[in-house]
């Protein structure tokens, strides 16, 4: 017997074309995402005002992290005025690095925080990293910005304009998905939002980063240089999470000028914190990709945090695995695990 669809019955023939539109329909409707960021240019991300501070690397560290807090800001380019051009960037990462780098005990200064200058540091730590500023041209679309925060692992991207050298802004994971969320409001919704986040697969949930709450301060340091991660759940003796403890958090020490004493437990550090999200943002394993872009941009966070009905820690859904998956995946593109 023959199986082309023109030896089916007719009413047979309707319902086979139908199924292939459907088909067809939800494939178009899985690039919305991919397409959106590569019609808009990174220049129609960057707000109409903003600040931006721009360090010497002859700036002492010290006076560096506390210009960070003075302006509310978590990152800056840094400018060589020898060699005349940006360098890298200073973010709290670096920060992190050099407590974990120097500290000894609360008896102890930190000599070389009080007198390193930042060159001095980058001389010493990047000696087999690459040491040069990753940005991007404000023509650029947003689905190359998109990738370059994914494929170089990090969380600020400076745009400069090319003709002046200028730096206008600093883009991030989280800009980026608002301005989807404003913007794109007006796209279709792709069938695979409805999906629960379970059956996606979108984000970590092996191998988790956490860290007790009785651990010392300097213990979640060290998950934060050995691991990389941008923060770890804080879980009780049960494993359920109690707090959520990020990179950012560690700027209160520059903010309280306490990065003397980093024996405290989690518990003192979380409680001492002044600026901070409150309890913790969660989302459950059932709920769909739509509920969780909803609450991840309502609250202006960078991941949630999966749990289950015990609030035990399952997994971490990240800004970059939801970019990752809306954005790069339907390109055909890995940048996240690359
Ligand atoms: P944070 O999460 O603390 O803001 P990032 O993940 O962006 O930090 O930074 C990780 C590391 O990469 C830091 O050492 C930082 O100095 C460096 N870095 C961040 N952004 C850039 C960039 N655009 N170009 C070069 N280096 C960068
Ligand atoms: P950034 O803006 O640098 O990406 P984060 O989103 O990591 O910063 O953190 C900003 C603040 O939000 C921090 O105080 C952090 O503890 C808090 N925060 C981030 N994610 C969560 C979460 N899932 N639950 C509770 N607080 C969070
Ligand atoms: P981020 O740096 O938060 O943008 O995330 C980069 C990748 O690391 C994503 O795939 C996250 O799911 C993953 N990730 C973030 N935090 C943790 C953590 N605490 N433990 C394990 N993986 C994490």
């Amino acid at each position: 017997m023959c199986h082309c669809v023109e030896c089916f019955p007719a009413w047979l023939q309707v319902w086979i074309s139908k199924e292939k539109m459907e088909i067809q329909r939800q494939e178009a409707d899985g690039t919305v995402y991919m397409n959106f960021m590569k019609s808009h240019c990174c220049y129609d991300a960057i707000p109409t005002s903003c600040k931006l501070v721009i360090f010497d690397t002859k700036l002492q560290v010290k006076k560096a992290f506390f210009a960070l807090v003075a302006n509310s800001l978590r990152a800056a380019p840094l400018w060589d005025s020898n060699m005349q051009r940006f360098v890298g960037k200073l973010t709290i990462t670096d920060f992190i690095n050099i407590l974990h780098c120097y500290y000894k005990s609360p008896m102890v200064q930190m000599y070389e925080l009080e007198s390193h200058k930042i060159e001095t540091w980058r001389d010493i730590h990047l000696q087999y990293s690459s040491r040069f500023l990753i940005s991007i041209s404000p023509q650029a679309s947003l689905f190359d910005a998109i990738y370059s925060l994914l494929k170089y692992k990090i969380h600020r991207l400076p745009v400069i304009d090319p003709e002046s050298g200028n730096v206008l802004h600093i883009l991030t994971h989280k800009r980026i998905l608002k301005f989807l969320y404003i913007f794109g409001k007006k796209i279709p919704k792709p069938a695979f939002i409805r999906t629960p986040i379970k059956d996606l697969g979108i984000g970590t949930f092996r191998n988790i980063a956490t860290v007790q709450e009785t651990a010392s301060l300097y213990e979640a340091l060290s998950i934060f240089v050995e691991r990389r991660v941008s923060a770890l759940p804080v879980v009780n003796e049960q494993g359920k999470v109690v707090a959520l403890y990020s990179r950012f958090d560690v700027i209160n020490l520059a903010a309280q000028k306490t990065y003397n004493n980093l024996d405290i437990t989690m518990q003192e550090a979380i409680s001492r914190r002044t600026c901070y999200v409150e309890g913790v943002i969660k989302c459950y394993p059932h709920e769909s990709l739509e509920i969780i872009i909803d609450r991840i941009v309502g609250a202006k966070v960078h991941r949630l945090v999966l749990v289950d009905r015990a609030d035990v820690v399952r997994g971490i859904i990240s800004l970059s695995d939801l970019l990752q998956a809306m954005v790069l995946t339907p390109a055909g593109i890995d940048a996240l695990f690359s």
